[in-house]
């Protein structure tokens, strides 16, 4: 069972005690956490592990998710591209519905009675039209700097039904927000199977029972196939480097999340687009990747890429940090705010540059060595679980009421 000592190596004694002190405010009270999805990408990632944290300090939280049907997530999925900023995506009436009347079903088998409620994302969202006793949070986890209006402007109004917004960024409040809002970074929990220590050896097991050569260089994109992470310009990127450094091997690593329908035709996509390059390997949740297997590439990787041309706040990217990885990524969402130019990695604007400061990275091992330990540093002072659970109970202490 995880326990917030445990922590103390990592963050140090202040961190967990502070941790403690502001837990036993709250000691009993109730949570509920809502998502879409118990499995794939960065927010069923997060709760995993922050759930069973606050539990084990005295706080009563659960974590539900969304029953949905396949036309439910197809509007969903739209909604989040729409909101990201793809202009061209519209809602009909219908689908709306269909949207609303899913969430309806869902606020009556869900156990929502408690002190606080988190909803996460869109796809839950219209949940606090059943609101009941209790203080409701929108956790927004993606980029809604400049959303489709058509598609916001039909949301908005139950946003405002909530008492407070959680952005991963100041700049993706969207303007005009009609209630308060805060900012929390997302974070990794460096103690989970994903994250935890790995012996050399036993990445090197993971690594040959893909057919993957340990003797020769890697690198390699972690993430949900889908057309915002540019898994093809991953695989350009690639191509690329192999010109300068001939032995190179890329690993594209993407799961597919239950709430993703659009992850099975990009698979296909990307598999055609790799063609029969003995170098690239693709693969995914349904050949065996699971946590171990992704903490293994990510230690793996000399340079890990991250060619998103939007993101939420890039998960990956803190993961691949935290294991003294070097990152080349595209300058989008949160990535800043872990890349730093020059000192955690590099950020690139286009292929050609991703390509050569990648192919520096593995000319110079020092480099990306010097890089990915800046790297770790910046995670283990902004990015940890410990984090996250501070900034989540002072949230909770001050929404009902108990900061003074
Ligand atoms: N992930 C995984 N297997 C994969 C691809 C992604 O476990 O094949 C995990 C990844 O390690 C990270 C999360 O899913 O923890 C993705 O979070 P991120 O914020 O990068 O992106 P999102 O999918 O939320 O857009």
């Amino acid at each position: 069972m995880v326990k917030i000592e445990d922590y103390a190596p990592i963050v140090g004694e202040g961190t967990v005690e502070a941790i403690r002190e502001m837990a036993e405010i709250i000691r009993g009270e109730r949570a509920v956490h809502v998502n879409a999805t118990s499995y794939g990408g960065g927010v069923a990632e997060i709760l995993s592990r922050m759930i069973p944290l606050a539990r084990s300090l005295g706080i009563d939280v659960t974590w539900q998710t969304l029953k949905g049907d396949i036309d439910f997530f197809k509007v969903t999925k739209k909604m989040h591209n729409a909101l990201q900023g793809d202009l061209g995506t519209a809602i009909s009436d219908e689908e709306f519905a269909h949207y609303l009347k899913v969430n309806a079903e869902n606020a009556a088998l869900l156990e929502l009675d408690s002190d606080v409620v988190v909803i996460h994302d869109p796809q839950p969202l219209p949940l606090v039209r059943q609101r009941g006793r209790g203080k409701w949070a929108w956790r927004c986890h993606i980029d809604t700097s400049t959303p489709n209006e058509a598609v916001w402007s039909r949301l908005d109004p139950m946003v405002r039904m909530y008492d407070l917004a959680i952005f991963s960024m100041e700049r993706y409040i969207p303007k005009g927000l009609a209630i308060p809002s805060i900012i929390d970074y997302p974070t990794i929990d460096p103690l989970s199977p994903k994250n935890a220590p790995m012996k050399p050896e036993d990445v090197t097991k993971v690594l040959e029972r893909y057919g993957v050569d340990p003797d020769r260089p890697l690198i390699g994109q972690v993430a949900r196939f889908d057309p915002w992470k540019d898994p093809l310009g991953a695989i350009d990127v690639f191509r690329r480097v192999k010109s300068a450094v001939p032995g190179i091997q890329l690993a594209m690593i993407g799961s597919f999340a239950r709430d993703d329908p659009e992850g099975a035709e990009w698979y296909e996509r990307v598999l055609r687009y790799a063609g029969r390059e003995k170098d690239i390997f693709v693969l995914s949740n349904l050949d065996g990747v699971g946590d171990l297997e992704v903490n293994a590439f990510q230690r793996a990787f000399s340079v890990a890429i991250q060619l998103s041309k939007r993101e939420g706040f890039g998960l990956t990217v803190t993961e691949a940090l935290w294991k003294g990885v070097p990152v080349v990524a595209k300058r989008a969402g949160g990535i800043p705010l872990q890349v730093i130019d020059g000192t955690t990695g590099f950020l690139t604007e286009g292929l050609e540059d991703a390509a050569e400061r990648v192919a520096l990275l593995l000319r110079r091992s020092w480099l990306a060595r010097e890089l990915g330990e800046r790297g770790r540093q910046h995670v283990r002072l902004n990015f940890l679980i410990t984090k996250g659970l501070s900034n989540y109970l002072r949230m909770h202490i001050e929404l009902v009421g108990k900061m003074g």
